[in-house]
């Protein structure tokens, strides 16, 4: 099972998950030609891929969505309870919905509900015989389950959006400050950190760390990036030895992690 971050933060995200059958993208912000211009990098046209899967309704998810149903017929799928706003924010007709957990090819995927100012926002868990991939992004507090759910997965692209004191010193107006900070807004650095430290506490699967959704003003890929290393370092566990961590960036794709 392969994962690629084709581009992440708050202007749009786009995650390619490989497997031996099926090439699917977990949401679909900013446009189809960034898509095919990430792809084309990795010398893959956009008829390689099989599905969508949407986790909620929020422009930087969904933005590319109505160009992907008209121009390239691509199945569509979301969560059943975050279908319909993804359908009347983008008029897309042919959405495809999902619950716990659905059959695609020879892959596995499951759902796991996330806490955030959405209609519904969930996560994904991607799954075939050789692995598990997992994605957590757009939360604002840890979801319930979370360590069971991301236990198999050996490589994880979670949310690290702000760093709390970046975004409380920063200039954005304090409404927006604490819809941040909610329990319905995003994960930050810490909580990010809280539950690679869980998962590794758990002798879990994982392998590969992929740092998400990272905000471009209230976080940098440094402090993202440290922070989860100081915290594998301090249970005696060594990047690019023991783990890899990554940050997913706007404006590059990622390696590919197996
Ligand atoms: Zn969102
Ligand atoms: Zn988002």
């Amino acid at each position: 099972m392969k994962f690629t971050s084709l581009y992440s933060g708050s202007k749009g995200n786009c995650y390619l998950i490989q497997s031996k059958e099926a090439n699917v993208l977990v949401d679909c912000g900013l446009s189809l030609a960034m898509i095919k211009e990430r792809l084309a990098e990795m010398h893959l046209s956009f008829k390689c891929i099989s599905a969508v899967f949407v986790t909620h309704e929020h422009t930087d998810h969904v933005s590319a969505l109505p160009q992907l149903e008209l121009f390239e017929k691509v199945p569509i799928f979301a969560h059943e309870k975050g279908a319909k706003a993804i359908a009347e924010k983008t008029m897309c007709k042919s959405i495809n919905t999902i619950g716990a957990s659905l059959q695609f090819k020879d892959m596995t995927v499951d759902t796991i509900s996330c806490s955030h100012d959405a209609s519904f926002c969930c996560g994904y868990r991607f799954t075939d015989q050789t692995g598990s991939v997992g994605i957590i992004a757009d939360t604002g507090s840890l979801p319930v389950g979370i360590v069971e759910f991301l236990s198999p997965c050996k490589t994880i692209l979670i949310e690290s959006n702000h760093d709390e004191d970046m975004l409380m010193g920063g200039n954005y107006p304090y409404k927006l400050k604490q819809r941040i900070l909610s329990e319905k807004g995003h994960l930050s650095n810490k909580q990010a950190g809280q539950i690679i430290k869980r998962l590794v506490e758990n002798k879990c699967a994982v392998k590969n760390i992929v740092l998400g959704h990272v905000s471009q003003n209230n976080n940098m890929p440094e402090l993202a990036f440290y922070n989860v290393v100081k915290i594998l370092e301090n249970m005696g566990l060594y990047e690019g030895k023991d783990l890899n961590v990554c940050v997913a960036l706007q404006d590059k794709r990622s390696p590919t992690f197996e």
